[in-house]
């Protein structure tokens, strides 16, 4: 991936421009430590706007599939990454509102004239992905994490055994 698409954040929102496109997972580095595979591409859709306050906002939706590492049985997990975030342009640190007092689906960013959309990509799946995530309980260890077998076969409690070995 040589191409590092970026964006003037406020001309972005004023005219409503909109930006798409994929990002491998490989190039998202802050991210990738995270991981238990770097394979698989991520999307994303970034829409400039000015919202009913008046406030300049990217809106970036992310859509992909992410591999993260179980933190009870150490086993991959698949982590479907679905997110629309709203980001309200601010001019500078000071606009930035501290953490409590922003409303669950918005947060700020500091507008800049050459954003740089991969980093946007980034931080958002920092916060998205848990710190510590884990199968649901009674699933990890096995392949693909299938909901457990009805206990009253005993050669699916039999299957179920061998597989966590
Ligand atoms: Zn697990």
């Amino acid at each position: 991936m040589s191409e590092q698409p970026a964006i003037n954040g406020l001309e972005f929102a004023r005219k409503g421009e909109k930006l798409s496109g994929d990002v491998s997972v490989a190039a998202l580095r802050r991210v990738s430590g995270l991981l238990s595979s770097r394979d698989g591409v991520v999307h994303y859709e970034l829409s400039g706007l000015v919202n009913e306050a008046g406030k300049p906002v990217l809106q970036l939706k992310l859509r992909g599939r992410l591999w993260v590492v179980c933190q009870r049985c150490l086993g991959e997990m698949e982590y479907p990454l679905a997110t629309d975030t709203e980001l309200e342009l601010v001019a500078d640190e000071g606009g930035l509102k501290p953490l409590e007092e922003e409303a669950e689906s918005v947060d700020t960013v500091v507008a800049d004239k050459e954003m740089d959309v991969v980093s946007l990509v980034e931080e958002e799946i920092l916060l998205e992905i848990p710190m510590s995530p884990k199968h649901p309980e009674g699933e990890c260890g096995e392949a693909g994490h299938v909901p457990a077998q009805p206990k009253s076969n005993p050669f699916s409690v039999l299957a179920a055994l061998k597989k966590q070995r």
